[in-house]
């Protein structure tokens, strides 16, 4: 039976680190997957993660199973961390899930439970995995425009045109910050356009949010979900803690659904639990649990808080330099997009050809679509790349 199986096309990014692991030139540079970098290269454990565990461990006296939708001072940090002081407790439903990853496909299983016939809008483009778990699960996907590839930025009114096509029980999945793959975001003040939208169309937002803290800051990148959750009654969050936390591995994330009354958001929250116990019961206990710790012990969460605000305020650092760099060699303004973007993601906007030559040349590494992680780079590497993004004539 097995034999009848088909091949599935590898995932791009990881047969990207492959290639990259594989090449012997001295001095190659990874801009490719989507992992935060220190300065050497290394993803380090958070200070407050290390602490957090160390306590976990001192304290933890069983390994017995706990809760299916997760354990209630998770959920509610998560709730807290994301939609600050605007949360309403009662009418959100939470469940901790396997990474961010999970939280969408329960997010989008939830919804085709509520709507057999949902359809999907997504960005165009979006984070490939979006699409790729749509399409598994049989869900029509509508691709809406996003990304303006002359100006860099996003293409609203394309994205405006597009979206306004959602009608009632469909689900329009945004990206809440530092949008993957392009970096390119929405202000405040489109978010509250698109509010206007969602209200008139009465379409649901799914809001992925697996970056807060890497762009403008932990506040300034919840801002737009915020602003959907005061204007929407009924909305999904799938939150990621892999980046922020710096716990990939741990596969901790979390969905919250806030609904429009208590009755209903009862019934959200038995659905998402049993989502949970069909796909894998309980859901991973030790990520959730060091998340907690760190954002409910004050001193944990302050020295979480200033890491993660180091590690932002790099990444910014790296996308000036690399800004300025290129203004210098390009003697125009037109890379000024890069200290625009947010986020661990820029995409460059050049053509698949260049990006293969990029490699080929220069041994920098860079996603197919011209995405590049600028945490892969640090003052030595940025004035390497500039001159290589110049020499392939992007
Ligand atoms: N959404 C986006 C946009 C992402 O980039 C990622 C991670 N690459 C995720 C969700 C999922 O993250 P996790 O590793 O927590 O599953």
């Amino acid at each position: 039976m097995l034999a009848n199986l088909k091949p599935q096309a590898p995932d791009k990014i990881l047969a990207l680190i492959g290639e990259f692991k594989a090449d012997t030139r001295q001095g190659k540079i990874d801009l490719g997957v989507g992992v935060y970098k220190d300065a050497n290269g290394h993803t380090p454990i958070m200070r407050a993660v290390h602490e957090a565990e160390k306590r976990i461990l001192a304290s933890e006296t069983t390994k017995s199973y706990s809760a299916l939708a997760g354990e209630p001072d998770f959920q509610s940090a998560m709730a807290g961390l994301v939609l600050g002081a605007g949360h309403k407790p009662e009418l959100t439903a939470a469940l901790a899930t396997v990474g961010g990853t999970g939280a969408i496909r329960q997010a989008l299983e939830l919804a085709r439970m509520a709507n057999p016939d949902l359809r999907v809008f997504v960005s165009d483009p979006t984070w490939p995995n979006h699409v790729s778990i749509m399409n598994f699960m049989g869900l029509p996907v509508q691709h809406y425009r996003y990304f303006d590839n002359d100006t860099r930025g996003v293409d609203f009114e394309g994205l405006k045109a597009d979206i306004s096509a959602a009608k009632k029980g469909d689900v329009v999945l945004l990206h809440g910050c530092c949008h993957n793959p392009t970096g390119a975001n929405l202000t405040l003040e489109q978010w509250a356009e698109v509010a206007d939208i969602l209200e008139k169309t009465g379409a649901m937002p799914l809001i992925d949010l697996a970056y807060q803290g890497f762009g403008d800051g932990l506040e300034a990148d919840a801002a737009g979900t915020r602003l959907i959750a005061s204007r929407i009654p009924e909305m999904l969050i799938a939150a990621s803690c892999s980046k922020n936390f710096g716990i990939y591995r741990e596969r901790t994330g979390c969905l919250l659904a806030q609904c429009g009354d208590a009755t209903t958001r009862d019934l959200t929250q038995g659905a998402m639990a049993f989502l949970n116990r069909q796909t894998y019961s309980f859901p991973p206990f030790h990520g959730a649990k060091i998340v907690a710790t760190v954002l409910n012990t004050p001193e944990l969460r302050a020295d979480w808080e200033a890491e993660l605000e180091a590690v932002r305020s790099g990444m910014l650092r790296l996308r000036e330099q690399l800004a300025r760099e290129l203004s210098s060699l390009a003697g125009s303004d037109r890379f000024g997009f890069i200290a625009e973007h947010r986020g661990m993601f820029s995409r460059l906007g050049a053509t698949p050809e260049q990006v293969k030559r990029i490699k080929e040349e220069f041994a920098i590494y860079m996603v197919g679509d011209s995405r590049l992680n600028i945490a892969g780079l640090n003052d030595t590497t940025v004035p390497i790349l500039a001159r290589a993004i110049i020499e392939a004539g992007v």
